[in-house]
């Protein structure tokens, strides 16, 4: 006998006759012998609806009023749901956030869950009741007990945190889709479902993954281990597991807002080879990389800065036994990258540098908080460290910084983020794993370049931490790996994606400050896609890079910016060649099949 926590989301409760077929889908499972909490999202378009209600009065209400009224929805869904189980003959008890206890932050709209007392759930279970909780909602901690919601989406949270909070055997997420598929099916119709993913793999696929389950939601799975399945409630087919490993024994107080970093990584031995002044055309990278995968040479991070003029950086690292092979094939390819079209231009040049260290933090919970990374840099920049590189991506950010520096580094960022060096990840490096588990297109980013950004330490702290203060999430940042001495200062650029409606107040904040810290000119580019693979079976895997940028400059495709953490590759693109990209690479990886799966708008 298992305890289960299910959730169905609106269009699966969207009419009675819905609302009916889940209740028989719960008696089912309790007649099986299992105890049984079910979580309800709002019926159909009902959160919206309200939205528009409240717009038609205000076109800013209350934060406070506006949770006050979305809360409604749920508990419609609560109350209709007990009732038809009641109906059927299984006795049932609806239950809002409140009467659960769900206590949240006083933060109305977009609360995180802080605890979840068990004892009244427990209770009504026991009496062989199944219990229906409203999805998205909870009461604050404070003594006027407010009621709070958790943002859009949200009831995906609040089962997994009832899950970990009940201890549940295993919580199913119910949907209109069959699962999490490898890509989106609207762009490739040969996207195919996934049996499984881990749960690192689906924070990094937050923009693919992200309408399926909410962010929090995985999150919450990982740090707490609790067992998660997405699944469609149109059919009894298993769906996709979202796995994680055992996580370490953790507290269930302050649930959602312990920490945001929940790991410090330091990679020793590392290497870097830069090739400066290669042409901005296609089938560079290819060809580059393609020459590194057949020498079996295994590259880490790999950053491609944006380009000045018609020439492009890219950089890599590797651990310092490969460097002799690396440099080697760099060497050799660099004249034939040269410009054949310019000789006035200089060749391409191949830069090495040793005795570098790599310096991450990782955690979930740093998704859109831009506050984080702004963090570690004012972290690295109090102990006078200067980075080198950056490069970061959903769930992670990496420095590249001198090695000698790479203790203190840990040590104070461990202290900065409140890890202990226990939480320091040893790679695990496991072969069984798909290189590509799924494809993911983001068309809403914009890049923005930082040109002339003076080269030492504290720069990227002042930079990020004043995107940060304005609440501007940073997705890709990367740094420049030319170094330009401008009246005697070096200076690098900066590249950075944000959303597309953040990119001109990003642009006018920098603008702002750029007398005061020394930073030249700001330029938006809003024609740009972002394709990115994401594959926990890629670390220690080489190659994958290479097939990547290889179907990409099959398509004759320009790749702008490339970007990686150990589990993932985005590279920016022109933004009308976006959806060719993610085909082409979606193909590239034979993650295509012919089931075809249907995904309402
Ligand atoms: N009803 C809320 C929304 O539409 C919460 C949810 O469905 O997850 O955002
Ligand atoms: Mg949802």
């Amino acid at each position: 006998m298992a305890l289960v926590v299910q959730k169905y989301g609106g269009t699966s409760v969207g009419s009675v006759e819905r609302i009916m077929a889940v209740a028989k889908r719960a008696i089912a499972l309790c007649n099986a012998g299992n105890s049984l909490v079910v979580v309800v999202s709002a019926m159909g378009k009902t959160t919206d609806g309200l939205v528009k209600l409240a717009q038609e009065i205000s076109t800013s209400p209350s934060r406070r009023e506006m949770d006050m009224l979305l809360s409604t929805g749920e508990q419609v869904t609560i109350a209709l749901l007990s009732m038809a189980l009641q109906e059927l003959g299984q006795p049932a008890i609806s239950l809002t956030g409140a009467q659960v206890r769900i206590i949240t932050e006083a933060e109305h709209s977009r609360a995180r869950i802080l605890q979840i007392k068990p004892e009244r759930i427990n209770r009504q279970l026991k009496e062989g009741k199944v219990v229906v909780v409203a999805g998205f909602q909870g009461i604050s901690n404070t003594s006027d007990l407010e009621i709070t919601t958790l943002g859009r989406g949200g009831s995906d949270t609040s089962a997994v945190a009832l899950a970990a909070a009940l201890k549940a055997d295993y919580c199913e997420i119910y949907t209109d889709v069959p699962g999490i598929l490898t890509t989106d099916p609207r762009l490739v119709p040969q996207a195919q479902l996934m049996a499984e993913i881990t749960c690192d793999e689906m924070l990094e696929l937050a923009s693919l993954g992200a309408k399926v389950l909410h962010p929090r939601a995985v999150e919450i799975a990982r740090n707490y281990g609790v067992e998660l399945v997405v699944r469609s409630s149109w059919s009894n087919e298993p769906g996709t597991r979202v796995i994680s490993p055992k996580p370490s024994e953790r507290s269930l107080v302050d649930l959602e807002i312990a920490r945001p970093v929940d790991g410090v990584e330091l990679d020793t031995d590392q290497a870097r080879v830069a090739i400066l002044r290669v042409p901005d055309r296609p089938g560079v990278a290819a060809r580059l990389f393609g020459e590194i995968a057949k020498q079996n040479l295994d590259v880490d991070l790999i950053i491609q800065s944006i380009h000045e003029g018609n020439s492009n950086d890219i950089a890599f690292t590797v651990t310092t036994p490969m460097l002799k092979r690396a440099e080697a094939v760099a060497s050799a390819i660099a004249p034939a990258l040269r410009f054949h079209d310019d000789a006035a231009l200089q060749e391409a040049e191949v830069m090495i540098q040793q005795q570098i260290a790599k310096v991450s933090i990782a955690g979930a919970g740093m998704i859109g908080r831009p506050g984080v990374a702004a963090k570690m840099f004012a972290t690295l920049s109090a102990a006078k460290i200067n980075i080198q590189m950056i490069s970061t991506s959903e769930v992670k950010v990496s420095c590249v910084i001198d090695a000698k520096d790479g203790d203190r580094a840990i040590n104070a960022l461990c202290v900065a983020f409140e890890v202990t060096k226990q939480d320091i990840s040893n790679k695990i490096v496991n072969t069984d794993l798909p290189p590509v588990r799924g494809v993911a297109l983001d068309q809403n980013q914009a890049r923005l370049a930082i040109r002339q950004v003076p080269d030492r330490p504290g720069t990227a702290a002042r930079l990020f931490g004043l995107l940060a203060e304005n609440n501007i999430s940073v997705d890709t940042i990367i740094q420049s790996q030319r170094c330009r001495i401008v009246d005697g200062v070096p200076k690098r650029d900066i590249a950075c994606t944000v959303a597309q409606l953040d990119a001109e107040f990003a642009k006018k904040t920098l603008e702002k400050a750029a007398v005061e810290f020394s930073w030249g000119e700001i330029v938006i580019d809003s024609a740009i896609a972002k394709v990115s693979i994401v594959g926990a079976g890629m670390l220690g895997q080489p190659g994958i890079a290479a097939k990547m940028f290889q179907s990409l400059a099959q398509q004759q495709i320009n790749i702008q910016m490339i970007a990686t953490s150990e589990i993932k590759i985005s590279c920016v693109v022109p933004q009308e060649d976006g959806i060719r990209a993610l085909q082409a690479i979606h193909a590239a990886f034979g993650l295509e099949g012919s089931d075809r799966y249907l995904v309402p708008a």
